[in-house]
């Protein structure tokens, strides 16, 4: 075999997801190998050259066919130096990644934010393929996002380009803190931490839901009572996809994206968001704004990272 290959690696603070992917996007394999974060940035570095090898290893390929790596990294970091800042669950804080990486492995290595190789991911070959400009929101613990514009990342001036959850987007009076430091972020209500805290806010102040016998709420739960009627669960999930759609039809006149992807673990509720976040764009963007546009759910589900990475070789 002599086609190209591209290793994309989805770290993590727990595991490393590392995966082989050809020019097309397409994941030809994918391993799991523990992170060890406990052990410190050596081990880590050492870990995320070793999962690369060993990938190859046990693959039909040869590390002669690998034109780059590429890694997706939660944190804050220079994205053309390849420079770690900061990690939030990592210990990466000060390190040029990009040049160990790069002496350990004879290989080029680009690393980028873990949404923005998400949104990259969709966009090579999931939900936003063949799209020239495409929005993706991961909804997760947090809300990251990533904006992809004719096949390149929109990194901004200082890197923040696509942070979408860092919107202030909530009215003053109703606000709560982000893990950023600012007041109302999109991060606040449309993540999964924003949808538990709200149920546990409903269930302190008595209000009427099923949510009350639940131990330990999760955002699960909080959907799997709506769909069994709970009025309180449906105002949640209304709330979070509110405010999302707000921030879909802020994007809408400005980036004017041909497509919005949401990803991450709440858009598994599927219609259930989807279709107020729809009523909420529809209400709040010009007819203009409208056209061509679509909201849809991701296709790769957890594989995103792993593809992303891979494609940022490619650019
Ligand atoms: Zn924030």
């Amino acid at each position: 075999m002599s086609e190209q290959i591209y290793i994309g690696v989805d770290l993590g603070g727990t595991s490393i997801k590392t995966g082989i992917c050809d020019q097309n996007g397409q994941l030809l394999k994918v391993i799991e190998t523990p992170t060890q974060t406990e052990l410190g940035t050596d081990a880590v570095l050492n870990n995320i050259a070793a999962s690369t090898r060993l990938i190859i290893k046990e693959s039909p390929y040869s590390w002669d066919q690998v034109q780059g790596i590429g890694a997706g990294v939660p944190g804050f970091m220079d994205f053309e130096e390849g420079f770690m800042h900061l990690s939030p669950n990592l210990p990466l804080t000060n390190v040029p990644m990009k040049k160990i990486l790069e002496e350990k492995l004879g290989k080029t290595v680009v690393i980028n934010n873990d949404a923005n190789v998400a949104a990259l991911g969709e966009a090579w070959s999931g939900a936003g393929k063949g799209v020239n400009i495409l929005v993706c929101y991961t909804l997760g613990t947090g809300v990251g996002g990533g904006i992809v514009i004719h096949g390149k990342i929109l990194q901004g001036s200082s890197g923040m380009g696509g942070e979408l959850g860092h919107m202030a987007i909530v009215p003053d009076l109703e606000a709560t803190q982000c893990g950023c430091g600012q007041m109302g972020c999109l991060e606040t209500v449309s993540s999964a931490t924003g949808i538990i805290r709200m149920a546990k806010d409903a269930v302190e102040r008595g209000d009427r839901t099923m949510l009350v016998d639940v131990v330990s709420i999760t955002a699960k739960d909080v959907f799997d009572a709506a769909k069994a009627g709970d009025e309180t669960a449906n105002r949640i999930v209304k709330r979070a996809a509110y405010y999302l759609g707000k921030s879909i039809a802020t994007l809408a006149v400005t980036v004017n994206p041909d497509r919005f992807v949401l990803g991450g673990g709440v858009s598994n509720a599927g219609d259930l968001i989807l279709n107020p976040v729809r009523e909420v764009f529809q209400k709040f963007t010009p007819a203009k704004a409208q056209e061509n546009v679509d909201i849809v759910i991701a296709k790769l589900g957890n594989n995103a990272g792993v593809i992303g990475a891979a494609g940022l070789c490619l650019r």
